[in-house]
Parts: C-alpha cells; sequence; structure tokens
C-alpha cells in the first residue's frame, strides 16, 4: 500500500511554527497585518476568503478585510492596492481571484508591490523564482515541496514529470522542482505521448484541471504522485485530478484529496505573510 501523504497534519504543524513565530515577534513589538481584497461575492472566492481570515486569525496575524461590490471600477480597485503598498501597517496584500471580467487581473497583480506579494503573482517574484532569487513563491507549488520534504521524499536527481503549465501552478511547480535538482519536464494540452512520459516519472505532478483523468497507466510503479486537483463528483464529494483507487495501488506515495495539497496553500500563503516582516 502507498504512503498517504497527509497535507492536513503538515499543514497543522505549519500552522503551529507560524503562531510560534508571530508571538515572538509580537513580544518585540512586531504586528503582521494581510490585506484581503474580495470584489463581487462569488460564493467559491468567500469560502476561500473567510478560509484565509480563519487562518489569519488563528496565527495570530491581523487581517484586513475589503469586501467591495462588484461594480468596482478597475481604477478604484488600483487606487485602493496602490494606498495599501504605501501603508506601513500593511505587510501582506491579497487580490482574490478570479476578478470581474471588467477588470484586468493581470494589471491588478502587476500593481501589487512585489514587498507584499504574499501570493508570489507579480511578474517580479515569478521573475525572481526564475533567477534563483529571493522573492515570495506562489503557495501551491511552494506547498507541494514542503510536503515532498517533509515526508523525507528526496526530489534532488529524480525524473519530475509536471502535468499543466499554468502561470500558479504548473510553471512556479516546474521551477521549484528545478530549484531542488530534480530533473523536470512540464507536459501541457498539446504534449504528444503523455502517457509514456509520465510513465518516466519518479514524481508525477498532477495539475490538469481535469477529475480523476491521471488513472494506473499513466504511473510508473512504485512513483510518487502528487494531486493538485479538486473537483466535486457526481455524488458532490471531493474528488482531484487522479483516479485515486486506480493509481493508489502502484504508487510509493501518494497524496488525498480533499487532505492533501489542499490545506498547504492556505499553510504557505500564512508561511508567506510571517515572512513579509522578516
Ligand atoms: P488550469 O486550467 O489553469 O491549467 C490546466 C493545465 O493543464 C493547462 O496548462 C493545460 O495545458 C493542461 N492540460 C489540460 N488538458 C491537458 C491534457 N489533456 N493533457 C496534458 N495537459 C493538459 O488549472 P490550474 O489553475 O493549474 O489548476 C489545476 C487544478 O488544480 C484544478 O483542478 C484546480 O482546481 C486545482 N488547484 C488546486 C489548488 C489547491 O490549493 N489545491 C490551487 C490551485 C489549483
Amino acid at each position: 500500500m502507498a504512503q498517504l501523504i497527509d497535507g492536513k497534519a503538515v499543514s497543522a504543524q505549519i500552522k503551529e511554527e507560524l503562531k510560534e513565530k508571530t508571538a515572538k515577534k509580537k513580544e518585540q513589538g512586531v504586528e503582521i497585518s494581510l490585506a484581503v481584497i474580495q470584489v463581487g461575492n462569488d460564493p467559491a472566492s468567500s469560502v476561500y476568503v473567510n478560509n484565509k481570515k480563519k487562518a489569519c486569525e488563528y496565527i495570530g496575524i491581523n487581517s484586513i478585510a475589503y469586501e467591495l461590490p462588484e461594480e468596482t471600477t478597475e481604477k478604484e480597485l488600483i487606487d485602493l492596492v496602490e494606498e495599501l503598498n504605501e501603508r506601513k501597517d500593511v505587510n501582506g496584500i491579497l487580490v482574490q481571484l478570479p476578478l470581474p471580467p471588467h477588470i484586468d487581473e493581470d494589471k491588478i497583480i502587476k500593481t501589487i508591490s512585489p514587498k507584499k506579494d504574499v501570493d508570489g503573482f507579480h511578474p517580479q517574484s515569478v521573475g525572481a523564482l526564475c533567477i534563483g532569487q529571493p522573492g515570495f513563491v506562489s503557495c501551491t507549488p511552494a506547498g507541494i515541496i514542503e510536503l515532498l520534504k517533509r515526508n523525507h521524499i528526496e526530489i534532488e536527481g529524480k525524473e519530475c514529470v509536471v502535468i499543466g503549465r499554468s502561470n500558479i501552478v504548473g510553471k512556479p511547480m516546474a521551477l521549484l522542482l528545478l530549484r531542488e535538482n530534480g530533473t523536470v519536464t512540464v507536459t501541457h494540452s498539446k504534449t504528444k505521448n503523455l502517457k509514456e512520459i509520465c510513465r518516466r516519472a519518479d514524481i508525477l505532478i498532477v495539475a490538469i484541471g481535469k477529475p480523476r483523468f491521471i488513472t494506473e497507466e499513466y504511473v510508473k510503479e512504485g512513483a510518487v504522485v502528487i494531486d493538485v486537483g479538486i473537483h466535486r463528483n457526481e455524488n458532490n464529494k471531493l474528488c482531484g485530478d487522479v483516479d485515486f483507487e486506480s493509481v493508489e495501488p502502484h504508487c510509493s506515495a501518494i497524496t488525498p484529496v480533499p487532505g492533501g495539497v489542499g490545506p498547504m496553500t492556505i499553510a504557505m500563503l500564512m508561511n508567506n505573510c510571517v515572512e513579509s516582516v522578516d
């Protein structure tokens, strides 16, 4: 049976460590504050924003919530972000995506100061990651590296295959694995022979956005499989991009959905907030 990589346990451990660090900083007179901006009231976004606020509260980070109406203009949002960039009492700025269609997301991301870009989406943060300089790293891929390390899964020298090349998961994931000295292949919707390439992987990271797409034919015997996907199946139960039942017997380790990668994203966001005052 494969080792279950428990993201819930690892994220709880990280949150405890961050709580301690935050308390120590408070003793030294350093407060940490995260501004969380939501435009409109998309129900999924409201759930994510609420979870982020709760995590802040648990760790001892102040969260400053901005709940803006759907009709907020791009200019109004830019003005708010610029004001928050200047405020000394705000360390991190998070704009919950997606934004309403009349607002250009790229423009908003570029407006956030890279010093406060706790989501790691600013082009300067991505560029820094690319050339190995310090900067904030996108939370989901950073969480996956942390999951691998804390489960003693070595990356150096391993064949790592990433399925997906999105800006928030696939691309930064590939760069992080490279930084850990993995031998990295990135696959995407135009890749030929996906099965063959995946079967080379010692570590297979699946961020394809298609429920239970990856079955046992994609997985080498003994591989480590990390499932980034989150979907609701026909019975309203959560499932991933990996067909867990068929893949699990062939892996040495695998993340479940839920309870695998998901909880790590918020833990790493909190980590970025704490690092924003270092
Ligand atoms: P996305 O839709 O932006 O990207 C999907 C990628 O998969 C694309 O790069 C595309 O080229 C590739 N792809 C699509 N079809 C393919 C095919 N047939 N063969 C090979 N590659 C193919 O998705 P994303 O934002 O990267 O998210 C991926 C999944 O992860 C989604 O299910 C999303 O809900 C989930 N997600 C989870 C978390 C978390 O915290 N756990 C965070 C972000 C995203």
